[in-house]
């Protein structure tokens, strides 16, 4: 623990300290209760608004991936974060303009719903002579106003993505729908596992079904017994957002 702290940074570190010891046990008993293993888990912490100091001592803990929703705060932060031992993705809706000022910076996009932001991402990974993996978002809950892809119109993106050069498809995420009842949001994860399972078995040219990205603090433990094998947990870890 770093020397001279605020008391109030002290108290902040210390519960993420616990916080992480108990999401990690949880994704180990969910993992093992799903015939799977806890390193088959990929934890990624949604970092937004929380300090780089606080991202740092949580990598200090053991944490190897995080993830930033919004394309000024990842630059804003970009600097101070300790990535040699962790990777850094983005997670939060892209608009095509901003495309460029994150390639190279990110190791994954996990929210592409368009050719057209593909197409893009594609193109300035080509100008760093890189590839990018994504994800490809899914509207599961087919809400208006909201990112994602419909399922029905998944593959076809799919097919049309995985022909471009530099960009490279790792799987699936999806945000369900607030539900007051939790059972409601099984049923969104378990429409997330079949389609999984569905473009897996397909095995198309160029596209890797290695990610199921969905699950965040209040119900990662049952996405993973949906086959989510990574999860997204922000306030869990790091306590509730203040937005300042
Ligand atoms: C903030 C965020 C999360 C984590 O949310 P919590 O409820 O705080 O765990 C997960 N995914 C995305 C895309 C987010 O923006």
């Amino acid at each position: 623990m770093p020397e001279k702290l605020s008391e109030e940074m002290y108290r902040t570190l210390e519960a993420v300290r616990r916080n992480y010891e108990e999401i990690m046990e949880t994704i180990a008993r969910a993992a093992e209760a799903s015939g799977r293993r806890p390193e088959d888990i990929t934890f990624l912490a949604a970092t937004k608004t929380v300090p780089p100091a606080v991202i740092n001592y949580a990598i200090g803990l053991g944490l190897r991936h995080i993830g930033e929703n919004k394309v000024q705060e990842l630059l804003s932060k970009y600097d101070e974060y300790q990535l040699t031992d962790c990777d850094l993705q983005f997670i939060g809706h892209l608009q095509t303009n901003k495309v460029r000022q994150i390639i190279g910076k990110v190791s994954m996009i996990q929210s592409v719903d368009s050719l057209r932001l593909a197409q893009e991402i594609a193109k300035q990974s080509a100008k760093q002579n890189l590839t990018t993996d994504i994800l490809i978002e899914v509207n599961i809950g087919r809400e208006e106003n909201k990112s994602g892809v419909m399922a029905e119109s998944l593959e076809e993106l799919l097919a049309a993505i995985a022909a471009l050069d530099h960009i490279k498809v790792r799987g699936l995420m999806a945000i369900p729908p607030i539900c007051d009842k939790k059972s409601d949001v099984f049923k969104f994860f378990d429409q997330m596992q079949q389609l999984f399972i569905d473009i897996s078995a397909k095995t198309l040219d160029n596209v890797n079904m290695d990610f199921l990205s969905m699950g965040m603090s209040d119900d990662f433990a049952e996405a993973i017994t949906s086959g989510a094998n990574m999860v997204r947990i922000g306030s869990r870890l790091f306590g509730a957002r203040i937005y300042r």
